[in-house]
């Protein structure tokens, strides 16, 4: 047998059994393609990231002794497209077998089982070893139920990989310490620099720019300062320990504009790429958190875990439970564009230059950036799904499709009805105001709901509730919000200071 074993740019995880032992009659495939660089704007961080990390992958692969085939995207044997290239391989080398790993993406697993079909040789996919629960389990999981509630889903992973545990009752007597993860940051001495790996990618830049392929974003071609192989993301999982674990749950909601990764992890690059496995992640805080309980609360651990055992997994459940239909889902039936100053950052509005601003500059921005600024204000000025999953998958460095589209769509837009969240996540300029301090540097009056000068977050709000009333009045966790809507007496003036935004989305 002669087989040929393709991995994606997000495969790279060299704990898979494949790698165990070396097999002279298998060769891999690393390619760098237009089919994935093109089917969105990228920002440039992201694509050099990924090259990169596959870059460094075949190279460790070769070094181990395995048989490797890297093709950068300027290679003149390189055909672009998963489809064209095993064509042209299995052609000239005659290989016998194709085997892939399970693809992340609706897309792509749609593309490689149609391979079946036109490829001459027999073709058989194996699981990535990555995740800690299969494609359809959450499906299963919640079978007959009309909603699905992640809370549930997460005690079971709990259980299941004994993640602060003991026996079947959660460790501390709590499950879940969410309402003391929403301080704002009030002193600055508490950050800690975030932990970079700055490295020269001029090659890498240099072969994306003379192929012609669009991007976003800036980039220093000096000082790529993400991790690219699964040392230095282990590298930042243990510095998070020993420097940020201690507030992160804290100040996981806070927003401020002294610092664009506070006390984030910086960690879903390495995670969505695989070069760290989530259970080796939360298995290394949680034993890192029994050595340190003196200075490191349960509520900063736990909320920790919670992201990557809970809502990333449920994430990934929900969109192979959903997909394909929803991809299509717009359930406030919004068709306005996004403002052409997500693409600049160039707005009046200091959340949103803060969040975008970043954003451009570093292809990051952390939760509560992406929820409750940009995300919030899509949804509250009514803008398409479409153009909003199609920012958010190119801009962010580990933006792909499962854990983008369900972020997005669902969490974030509220654009299927209520699978991912119970209610919608909009807020005022309130909310933004008591989490930090991008209302002080702002040109608009956080305080003022109409009239010049007058926070957009505030107008905006009443006229998302206004118009979705049909669709939103019965909801229990929302009843009392229109209740508040009825007593309030400038309501007109309230709906007509939004219409004057709504219209003039770009110049705010
Ligand atoms: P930390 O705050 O340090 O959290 C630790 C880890 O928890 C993350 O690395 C991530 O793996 C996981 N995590 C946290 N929240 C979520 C979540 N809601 N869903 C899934 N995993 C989570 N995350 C992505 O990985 N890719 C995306 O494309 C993406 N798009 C998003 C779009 C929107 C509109 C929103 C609101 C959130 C999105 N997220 C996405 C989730 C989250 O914002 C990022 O995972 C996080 O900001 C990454 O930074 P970090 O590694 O420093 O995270
Ligand atoms: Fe954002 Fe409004 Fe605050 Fe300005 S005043 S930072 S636009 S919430």
């Amino acid at each position: 047998a002669k087989i040929l074993r393709l991995i994606l740019g997000d495969q790279l995880n060299i704990q898979h059994p494949w790698f165990e032992k070396c097999d002279d009659s298998v060769t891999y495939l690393l390619m760098e393609m237009r089919q994935e660089t093109d089917y969105v704007v990228h920002h440039i961080q992201k694509v050099v990231g990924i090259f990169a990390a596959m870059e460094e992958f075949a190279n460790q692969l070769t070094a181990l002794g395995h048989q490797v085939y890297h093709y950068p995207i300027d290679h003149p044997e390189n055909h672009q497209t998963i489809a064209g290239q095993l064509q042209f391989l299995i052609s000239r080398d005659h290989f016998t077998h194709f085997e892939y790993q399970l693809p992340d993406e609706y897309r792509l697993d749609q593309l490689l089982k149609e391979l079946k079909t036109f490829l001459k040789i027999p073709v058989s996919a194996v699981d990535t070893h990555h995740f800690l629960t299969s494609r359809e389990f959450l499906g299963e999981f919640f079978k007959g139920k009309k909603t699905f509630l992640m809370e549930n889903f997460y005690r079971e992973m709990r259980r299941k990989y004994q993640i602060l545990m003991e026996g079947n009752l959660p460790l501390t007597g709590q499950w879940n310490y969410d309402q003391e993860n929403r301080n704002a940051l009030k002193d600055k001495k508490l950050l800690r620099p975030a932990k970079l790996h700055p490295k020269n990618v001029q090659r890498i830049v240099n072969r994306i720019e003379t192929s012609g392929v669009k991007t976003m974003g800036s980039i220093n071609p000096e000082q790529f300062p993400w991790p690219t192989s699964r040392s230095e993301s282990l590298e930042i999982l243990d510095y998070f320990c020993d420097h940020l674990l201690q507030h992160f749950g804290a100040y996981q909601d806070a927003l401020t504009t002294w610092d664009p990764y506070l006390f984030h992890s910086r960690l879903s690059f390495s995670l969505n790429t695989k070069m760290i496995s989530p259970l080796e992640v939360v298995q290394k805080v949680e034993s890192f958190w029994y050595g340190h309980q003196d200075r490191i609360s349960i509520s900063q651990v736990e909320g920790f875990i919670r992201q990557i055992i809970g809502w990333r997994e449920y994430m990934r459940g929900i969109y192979w439970a959903k997909m394909p239909d929803y991809a299509q889902l717009n359930y406030f039936e919004h068709e306005q564009k996004l403002p052409s100053w997500f693409w600049t950052g160039k707005t009046k509005m200091s959340c949103l230059k803060q969040s975008i601003g970043q954003s451009l500059d570093l292809a990051y921005a952390h939760h509560i950036q992406r929820l409750m600024v940009t995300g919030n204000f899509a949804l509250l000025a009514g803008i398409h799904p479409d153009e909003v999953d199609q920012w958010y998958l190119g801009i962010y460095i580990d933006a792909f499709e499962w854990v983008e589209i369900t972020n997005t769509r669902g969490m974030s837009q509220f654009a299927d009805g209520g699978i991912v969240g119970t209610k919608p996540y909009v807020s005022s300029a309130n909310y933004i105001k008591k989490q930090g301090n991008y209302c002080e540097h702002c040109a608009y009056d956080s305080s003022k709901k109409t009239g010049h000068g007058s926070c957009p977050f505030n107008s905006l709000y009443w006229h998302f509730y206004a118009r979705n009333r049909e669709k939103l009045e019965r909801n229990p966790r929302i009843g009392m919000m229109y209740r508040t809507w009825d007593k309030m007496n400038n309501k007109q003036e309230i709906l007509n200071q939004a219409d004057f935004y709504l219209k003039n989305l770009d110049e705010l």
